[in-house]
């Protein structure tokens, strides 16, 4: 994955320590020195991403770390201290990280996470009153279920480590996070990006992963619904294929075609809507891969 900004967190903290210079009692001394070296070890965590809402970051943790948690979740670190975190569409303001390092030594980071301009549209028409009907629901709740079982497969893919590509070039016609606001009431909020694209064209893996959801027909809203996990909590979802090219458990490379774009499900034209979480997080596809050119 490539990171267009990289923090290095305790710095700031050291050099503030640095130019604080006052006479201390041992006892106060002996927890400052443990701070600092707290610290000292804490400036061993690399972070590259961006810390906005929707971002992606990519860590490294010093050898020997024992665990991570992020705002109380625990984090996955892979064999070389290498782990992934991210902030949903509507992270608050900050995060917090703690760490637990070789000599069980606990330490923190505060995450200030930057909030995005979304791009907001008001509409002066009510929204759509009355809720789904109960033959609606009945149809939806198989495959919500089928969604949330792919979702809570653990692969050990190391796509997540990977630069994302483009799964196929085009007009972006959908912003991620965008949102309609009917007479002051909000919709909920785009989940991806929609690439404009005529029906039967090729896209691609973004990066590797295993087949998680490949739909056998067609679903309510996201038509032929195919989801890939890149590993430790990343996964994406394509939406509305005229065609699958994968089966569910099969392992594929990022470039390597997986399906065809159409217009099955919710659609009103041929695109890719790709979305993609990590956990619960609903984060910006563009910032992992960059923009388009
Ligand atoms: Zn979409």
């Amino acid at each position: 994955m490539e990171f267009r900004k990289t923090a290095i967190f305790g710095s700031a903290a050291l050099a503030a320590m640095a130019a604080i210079s006052l006479p201390l009692s041992s006892t106060l001394a002996e927890t400052a020195e443990a701070e600092e070296s707290a610290f000292r070890q804490a400036v061993k965590f690399g972070f590259s991403g961006q810390e906005i809402q929707g971002g992606v970051m990519l860590g490294d943790a010093p050898a020997g770390t024992q665990s991570l948690s992020f705002d109380g979740q625990p984090v996955p670190i892979d064999e070389d201290g290498k782990f992934i975190i991210a902030f949903n569409r509507d992270a608050g303001q900050s995060a917090q990280m703690v760490a637990t390092l070789e000599n069980g030594q606990t330490v923190k980071k505060f995450f200030n996470i930057a909030p995005r301009k979304w791009k907001i549209e008001h509409v002066n028409v009510a929204r759509r009153s009355g809720g789904p009907s109960a033959a609606f629901m009945a149809r939806r709740k198989p495959e919500l279920a089928q969604i949330n079982a792919a979702r809570q497969v653990r692969s050990d893919s190391k796509g997540w480590r990977q630069t994302f590509v483009w799964p196929v070039k085009g007009r972006i016609s959908g912003m991620f996070g965008s949102q309609r606001i009917y007479k002051g009431e909000p919709g909920s909020y785009h989940s991806g990006v929609d690439i404009a694209g005529g029906t039967g064209t090729y896209f691609v893996a973004p990066a590797d992963g295993v087949v998680t959801l490949a739909a056998k027909k067609p679903f309510s809203l996201e038509g032929n619904l195919l989801m890939i996990d890149h590993g430790m909590g990343l996964n994406s979802a394509f939406l509305h294929a005229s065609q699958i090219l994968v089966k569910e458990g099969q392992e594929v490379k990022r470039g390597e075609p997986i399906g065809r774009i159409g217009a099955t499900g919710r659609a009103t034209g041929p695109h890719l809507h790709w979305s993609m979480k990590w956990n619960n997080a609903r984060i910006d596809p563009i910032l992992l891969t960059g923009p388009m050119n």
